[in-house]
């Protein structure tokens, strides 16, 4: 089924998922049918998705006009015939039981015209099994969102034996089209990509606080503040459930046996239904006690060698099982749980070697299955890691960016941090730096092209959450500042002409980066702004001075003291945007312009470059530098090569001579 086949969506349950489910879906233009037993619960569904809806209109994510246009292509209904008569692809959200959403299978097979797809989105049951309730296994697949849909980006396309290739692309091409980012899971295995990961990570913290080899904090605090992941592994518990990763464990302990099972500490707190926030109770107190309270100094490398080891072997199984490759496990895991470094990538760092060592060791102590290493970490410990070493290649790896050569002399860097809006965190400003001189000793490029990845946003400002984790000392923040204003201060004194391709948001540090470029294209869509000074900041990476030299001091004042936002033909009419075009030929026309400019002369590119620069501040200085260039320009071979073609009336070509 082609993407332009489906024109109605529907979603069955209108709970936590079924809803945000139904509003991503109506957002991007299907007529969405929204389903629930009772005319209750899809009511509250329907309440619920008007309620979204209406705050991101209000945060301007959303025009009204859009968010209304949504609400209306929604449609609340109780009777199963009527809610998917018209339905090109059934999205199955209802309580994860077998015995109800065999029902419902039941039900639903009976009403439903042939041609559509059926889309489970069970966190851990068998799509396999749930396929046999139908009569049409190979229209069927797991289509797993991610709480709640409407922010998170990821979802798992999983594979049951029986799902065709074309069900799955289809399902693929839908969350696209959606806005979100699919990633393949090969096999149905329990807890597919991100719960395989993060589920067994849990328990492993539970057994190592059962065991007294470490206590709450220092798991914790490990994870938190060691390892860089988002939150400790209890608090990840206690925020998404600790029922709900049980039972996750206690399917992957029935299904792939003693490896998983679940530690006694972990079992304790469903027993006694210390659930985690919902019940004000879970590894932390949150109505007795102080709620989560994880300390940054309490460290332990035992806790980072276990839990390295989990991430080891769980990503050897994932693998050599052909569940998933190294990539999308990183990829998954990154955009699912918000992890700065997908497992792989994490385990390859800190030496596959020593991860099976942890786990070898802890075997031999323990005897527990869990440490039992798969076979495939020592085949990968023997080679080095778990990626193919790029020993042997030239090319960079850079983990926020990209640097692409589209042809022509056109080094292209793509800031690439799509499900973080592509914001400006340490690791992005050194790689920027990196990559400007790669390409600036690169004697095949001539221009530099930068955009953003994914459809929201160029960049949406400085990662401010991977940035807090650095103190809010001010000599440290000085530094911060400094280290973007010179990193993005490269672009201004690189020889070659930059050009800025800006799609989506171009806010705070990200309009500060795009101000470095000599040229910049614009989407329609796009939005700038500089909302600094709504935080009590300013603009600090350059903003208070460069913006005013592109639009005068009148402008930059009005766009950094109102901290507005402002569209892109307003910019395009303040001169900040050069050109203003189609959002579907921004691409196109940013790396024309950029290709353009990289058949033009180097040197007298790189003197117009640096006269304008040292000008800017002194204009004596500025217009003696200018002299000089001037001097010096006429003895070059591209002078000529210029006059004669424009006497001659052909193209020229520059050597940079
Ligand atoms: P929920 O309990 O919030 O919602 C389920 C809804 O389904 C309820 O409104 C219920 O009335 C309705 N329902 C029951 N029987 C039905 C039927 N026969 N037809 C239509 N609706 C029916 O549950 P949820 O959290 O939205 O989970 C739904 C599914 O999504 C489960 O399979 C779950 O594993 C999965 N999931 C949940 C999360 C999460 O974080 N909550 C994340 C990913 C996937």
């Amino acid at each position: 089924m082609d993407l332009e086949d489906i024109n109605t969506v529907a979603v069955l349950g209108a709970g936590n998922m079924g809803h945000g489910i139904a509003e991503v879906a109506a957002m991007a233009g299907y007529d969405v049918t929204l389903r629930d037993i009772e005319e209750e619960f899809v009511q509250n569904g329907y309440d619920q998705i008007e309620w979204s809806l209406g705050k991101l209109a209000e945060n301007d994510q959303l025009s009204e006009a859009e968010a209304d246009a949504a609400l209306e292509r929604v449609t609340p209904l109780v009777d199963m015939a009527e809610a998917v008569s018209d339905a090109d692809i059934v999205i199955e959200a209802v309580p994860e039981q077998m015995a109800i959403k065999k029902e419902v299978y039941a039900e639903l097979e009976n009403v439903a015209p042939d041609r559509a797809i059926f889309a489970t989105n069970t966190s851990s049951l068998s799509i396999t099994d749930l396929a046999e309730f139908t009569e049409r296994p190979e229209r069927f697949c797991g289509m797993h969102f991610f709480n709640p849909p409407v922010r998170m980006d990821l979802v798992e396309v999983i594979s049951g034996a029986e799902s065709s290739e074309e069900t799955l692309e289809t399902i693929e091409a839908l969350a696209e089209d959606i806005g979100k980012t699919p990633v393949r899971v090969h096999k149905d295995s329990p807890g597919f990509i991100v719960n395989r990961v993060l589920v067994p990570l849990m328990n492993e913290a539970c057994w190592l606080v059962h065991d007294d080899e470490a206590t709450i904090a220092e798991v914790d605090s490990t994870a938190k503040y060691g390892m860089g992941l988002p939150m400790g592994s209890f608090e990840l518990a206690d925020l998404t459930g600790i029922d709900v990763g049980y039972h996750v464990l206690d399917y992957m302990h029935d299904v792939l046996g003693e490896a998983y099972e679940p530690s006694p500490l972990f079992e304790r707190k469903v027993e006694n239904e210390e659930l985690g926030k919902k019940t004000g109770k879970g590894f932390y107190d949150y109505e007795d006690g102080e709620g989560v309270q994880i300390p940054s100094d309490e460290q332990s490398d035992l806790v980072e060698k276990r839990l390295i080891a989990v991430l080891a072997n769980e990503s050897a199984k994932l693998i050599s099982n052909d569940v998933a490759p190294p990539e999308s496990i990183d990829e998954a895991t990154k955009l699912g749980a918000g992890f700065p470094d997908g497992p792989v990538k994490m385990v390859d760092e800190f030496g596959i070697e020593n991860a099976l060592e942890a786990l070898e060791e802890a075997y031999e102590t323990t005897g527990h299955e869990r440490y039992a290493p798969a076979e495939y970490l020592a085949k990968r410990a023997d080679e080095g890691g778990f990626y193919e070493s790029d020993e042997d290649s030239d090319e960079v790896d850079f983990e926020a960016i990209r640097v692409e050569y589209p042809g022509d002399m056109v080094g292209h860097i793509v800031l690439d941090r799509p499900h973080r809006m592509n914001t400006i965190s340490n690791v992005l400003l050194e790689e920027l730096s990196a990559a400007i001189d790669l390409l600036k000793d690169d004697g095949e490029v001539r221009a530099i092209l930068v955009t953003g990845e994914g459809e929201k946003a160029f960049s949406a400002g400085a990662d401010v959450q991977s940035m807090a984790g650095d103190g809010a000392d001010p000599i440290e923040t000085t530094e911060l500042s400094k280290r973007g204003q010179s990193a993005f201060g490269q672009f201004e004194t690189c020889e070659m002409p930059v050009v800025a391709g800006i799609d989506g948001f171009c806010l705070g540090g990200g309009m500060e980066l795009s101000m470095c470029a000599d040229l910049r294209v614009a989407s329609e869509r796009s939005e700038f702004g500089q909302p600094e000074l709504d935080l009590g900041l300013i603009p600090g990476w350059g903003g208070t001075q460069r913006l005013a030299n592109i639009v005068g001091e009148g402008r930059a004042k009005e766009i950094i003291l109102t901290a507005d936002r402002f569209d892109a033909e307003t910019m395009g009419d303040y001169g900040f945007v050069n050109e203003v075009v189609d959002t579907d030929e921004l691409e196109e026309r940013a790396l024309e312009l950029a290709t353009d400019l990289a058949g033009g002369p180097p040197i007298a590119q790189k003197f117009t470059k640096r006269a304008m620069l040292a000008g800017r501040d002194d204009t004596e200085a500025g217009l003696e530098y200018e002299a000089s260039a001037f001097g010096h320009l006429m003895a070059t071979d591209d002078l000529m090569e210029g006059i004669m073609a424009f006497m001659g009336d052909g193209e020229p070509n520059f050597q940079g001579e």
